[in-house]
């Protein structure tokens, strides 16, 4: 952790004062901030018994559907006690001065929005949103006291989180959101994420072969950093209310 505040450049604070298209990637490090443990940490108690790669997969709710739901209850749970953090937040507020942000997540924590993000492109689903397996209708409420695996209220099919599973593709509509998004922004952030999940990781080289200016923030160097334009290496949380304050403090 710097001692001192960062120093900014000069070159990309007034870029960024000019009102420019400002892309946003966010990815598992930003949650960490927020002391959302990492999928493979968080399995403990009944549950450590558990890959979550055998879990989180069409094959496992095919299965054993109720096992699947259930672990989904318990997560969903565990997310509710967890808060944005000052990097969300700086997030919200760079979307409110800019005229053009697009937040693009692999998170599937709800805590972008939670924080107040309005623009948010989703890459691997929402764990607080359920939908049907089978028809895609979405549900607000649902009745989790049963035996089995709630149903459908229009097709009875099964419920399920709307999160990509292995082995499952991108939802088609926030991918190329996202990939427009990226390849005609200006400015590209690509901020806690390890830069080698795709497809998310091609973004931010898809922006710089358009010629934008890249900025990533993360806490240690990942396969994008040779390409960045500027590397801040450290927490959102921390760099990026500096960021903002540099810039419109
Ligand atoms: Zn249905």
């Amino acid at each position: 952790m710097p001692a001192r505040p960062v120093e900014f450049s000069p070159e990309l604070i007034s870029l960024l004062r000019g009102g420019p298209k400002v892309v946003a990637l966010t990815g598992a490090g930003v949650s960490q901030e927020s002391g959302l443990r990492t999928f493979r940490d968080a399995q403990t108690g009944l549950w450590a018994q558990y890959k979550p790669t055998e879990l989180a997969s069409p094959e496992a709710f095919q299965r054993d559907p109720k096992l699947v739901w259930d672990w989904y209850a318990w997560r969903r749970e565990a997310v509710k006690g967890v808060r944005p953090n000052p990097g969300h937040y700086a997030l919200v507020e760079i979307e409110q001065r800019l005229p053009h942000f697009t937040l693009i997540t692999q998170n599937v924590d709800n805590l972008h929005r939670f924080a107040g993000s309005q623009n948010v492109l989703e890459l691997h689903g929402n764990i607080q949103r359920v939908r049907c397996a089978d028809c895609y209708t979405f549900t607000e409420t649902w009745d989790d006291d049963t035996e089995s695996v709630p149903r459908c209220r229009v097709c009875n099919g099964l419920l399920r989180p709307d999160v990509v599973w292995f082995g499952e593709s991108l939802p088609r509509d926030q991918l190329e959101a996202a990939v427009t998004a990226a390849r005609s922004c200006d400015v590209f952030f690509s901020i806690g994420t390890s830069g080698v999940v795709q497809p998310a990781a091609s973004l931010a080289f898809a922006a710089h072969n358009r010629g934008a200016v890249v900025v990533e923030i993360n806490a240690e160097p990942t396969p994008l950093t040779p390409k960045a334009d500027y590397v801040f290496e450290g927490k959102s949380g921390e760099l990026l209310p500096e960021l903002v304050e540099a810039i419109w403090g």
